[in-house]
């Protein structure tokens, strides 16, 4: 069946030809999924799709889900039957989407999956993601510099692993990226899991939650380190970070001679980024949401054009059914030596205000 924005597209040409301004005011219609508006990231992601979408002249509705699945899969269906000509979505549970899918490829709807691969489907087109594997590389390597860095006469270090939502595909990439510099030193002896919690099976955290992260640092600590410190936590992205600091923090940690653990994040969210300035949290990384908001719209104009978005990934996103030609962009890693630069001097992500107020 001809899709919408293909017949937008072709009906684009035809104004072309006629040297008229191609679709100066509309270009069509976009649905946005987005995952919850609890984690800043996601309110920026949505913003700067509407805005830039707008720019070039789509409209748009966007939708949070507040992590709640069958939220997201109205939201998905009720896009469809308003008519929307492409759907953009960063799914809470990336195999829950198969049934929506069916209904939008069957009315000839072009899927872009979000930050996190769609699973299961044969009707998902392209995928705009950052580099994940290297988001857990960076991680895993930025633990262990700050390890070295804080407890240079400690060894074996002591750690925890706190891994993301086992329905996300992207905590899986993130989490193997950073064994794949852990796995290594815990084979050597110079890294210790005293909890001996490893795989996402044990260390996956459902929904990224900050509330989960913290409930199972404090049982960690009770149950494992009332004769041992804690050096080290692997946290997967900063609202697990949050977590196990506000846990580490209520028994001592980073006062006196109880000295914090390194600990990582991903996101570079605002309270982390404070906490980074102030030594609680040892690094997180920086995705420009811009840039990833940029490469999707740019997908979508290619789409709209009939021409090939650009990709630069053929082989890592294989969703079950098929391989997603992807856009990955490049991760950063931000600590207290380059966040300013990073955050706020090169890129104008944050202003001094906000990480001053
Ligand atoms: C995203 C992370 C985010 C996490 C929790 C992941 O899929 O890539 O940036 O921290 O979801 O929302």
């Amino acid at each position: 069946m001809k899709s919408a924005i293909s017949m937008l597209a072709a009906a684009s040409v035809a104004v072309a030809a006629l040297s008229v301004p191609a679709f100066a005011a509309d270009k069509g219609y976009v649905g946005i999924a987005m995952p919850t508006k609890g984690l800043d990231r996601w309110n920026k992601d949505g913003a700067s799709m509407v805005q830039q979408f707008e720019e070039a002249g789509y409209k748009t509705d966007l939708q949070y889900a507040e992590n709640e699945i069958p939220q997201q899969l109205s939201q998905v269906e009720n896009m469809i039957t308003k008519g929307v000509d492409i759907l953009v979505i960063a799914a809470i549970d990336g195999g829950s989407l198969t049934a929506p899918l069916a209904n939008a490829a069957a009315a000839g709807i072009p899927v872009i999956a979000y930050d996190r691969l769609i699973l299961n489907t044969p009707n998902v087109d392209y995928y705009a993601t950052f580099d994940n594997y290297k988001v857990g590389v960076i991680q895993g390597n930025s633990l262990v510099e700050g390890l070295k860095e804080r407890f240079p006469d400690t060894k074996p270090w002591n750690v925890e692993l706190f891994g993301g939502s086992p329905d996300d595909n992207n905590a899986y990439f993130f989490y193997n990226g950073a064994m794949s510099v852990i796995q290594p030193l815990i084979d050597s002896g110079d890294i210790v899991i005293p909890s001996k919690q490893m795989g996402m099976d044990k260390i996956g955290t459902l929904n990224w939650s900050n509330a989960a992260a913290q409930a199972r640092m404090d049982n960690l600590l009770s149950a494992f380190y009332t004769d041992k410190t804690l050096n080290g936590v692997y946290a997967s992205n900063d609202d697990l970070a949050m977590g196990a600091i506000s846990s580490l923090k209520s028994i001592g940690y980073g006062s006196g001679d109880m000295k914090m653990p390194i600990v990582t994040g991903q996101d570079s969210n605002l309270p982390n980024v404070k906490a980074i300035i102030e030594g609680l949290q040892y690094s997180s990384i920086f995705k420009d949401t811009r840039k990833l908001a940029g490469v999707t719209v740019e997908m979508v104009e290619a789409i709209n054009e009939g021409k090939e978005p650009e990709i630069n990934d053929t082989t890592t996103y294989d969703n079950g059914e098929k391989v997603v030609p992807s856009y990955l962009l490049e991760p950063v890693e931000v600590t207290k030596d380059n966040w300013k630069q990073i955050l706020v001097d090169d890129s104008g992500y944050y202003t001094m205000q906000q990480i001053e107020n």
